[in-house]
């Protein structure tokens, strides 16, 4: 058995994960983490998942946990770099779904796994979406420059950063595919008199609403056709277990920093 502990454990998907661990056969939950000011501190973490008792009790000691455990698989919203940090430090193999991360927290966890860390990162889960990031780069590349590309993105009315984690990704697969730069060359919304479409650029829109769990679209815009790959996610269920395939890869795979792309060998 994988002793696998959460974080963010009391959120949206740390209840997802608490609940494929415990229903899975080779990973056994070994602890859940939540912030001090968390209401769920003290209380059972199946019983706040809704799958039942388990006999490991959510709590902010991050020291505790990780020096018992095998993996740590973190979706939370805050303080993932200090916690993958401890985690290493403490010999657990670590997987990464928060979004939002910088640059320099990303530097940090590549500096991490060069030192001998086992890490995936991926901005999503789901093998569905990972892969819609391997037919868009492959539209991308057969369709060429006549295509205008615009990227569509929606989610509930909860979610804190935009676009997507993985509209950019998305983004940054399409820029590399037309030797475009992410920073400068991707257009975020439209408003006013904002001129032509330019060649170069690619437009990006996030929609926010109701409990959209995720949709994703790339539409290839010419002239007399279209082509728009869309996935469309139902339940964060997608996103835990493709989590939970990410903690199995790592169990036997060597230090570095991976995605999902390497754990479904997209690449
Ligand atoms: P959420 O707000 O429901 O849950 C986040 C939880 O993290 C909260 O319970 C919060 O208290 C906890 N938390 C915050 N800081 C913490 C810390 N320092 N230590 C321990 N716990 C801490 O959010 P959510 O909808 O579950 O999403 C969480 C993250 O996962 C977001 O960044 C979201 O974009 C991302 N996400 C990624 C994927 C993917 O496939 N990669 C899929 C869905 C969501």
């Amino acid at each position: 058995m994988i002793k696998t502990a959460v974080v963010g454990a009391a959120g949206r998907m740390g209840r997802r994960l608490v609940t494929n661990i415990c229903e899975s056969d080779d990973l056994q939950l070994a602890g859940a983490l939540e912030i001090s000011s968390c209401p769920f501190i003290g209380q059972d973490a199946g019983a706040v998942a809704g799958v039942g008792e388990t006999g490991i009790m959510i709590t902010d000691d991050a020291a505790k946990v990780f020096a018992d455990c095998d993996a740590v698989i973190n979706f939370s919203t805050a303080g993932v770099i200090e916690s993958t940090r401890l985690a290493v430090k403490n010999n657990c193999s670590v997987v990464i779904g928060t979004t939002a991360l910088t640059d320099e927290d990303k530097a940090a966890l590549k500096e991490m796994a060069d030192n001998g860390a086992r890490i995936v990162f991926a901005p999503n889960f789901s093998i569905g979406v990972n892969l819609l990031f391997y037919l868009s780069r492959k539209a991308a590349e057969i369709l060429g420059e006549d295509f205008d590309i615009e990227i569509v993105e929606m989610h509930h009315n909860q979610k804190k950063d935009a676009p997507s984690g993985t509209a950019e990704r998305l983004g940054q697969i399409l820029c590399d595919a037309r030797g475009l730069d992410y920073k400068t060359d991707v257009r975020h919304g439209r408003e006013g008199i904002c001129g032509a479409r330019t060649r170069k650029e690619i437009g990006m829109h996030a929609l926010r609403g109701g409990d959209v769990v995720g949709d994703h679209t790339v539409m290839f815009a010419a002239n007399g056709e279209r082509v728009e790959l869309t996935h469309k996610a139902s339940s964060r269920d997608t996103f835990a277990r493709g989590a939970l395939t990410a903690v199995r890869f790592l169990a036997d795979a060597k230090p570095g920093m991976y995605d999902m792309q390497d754990v479904l060998k997209l690449r």
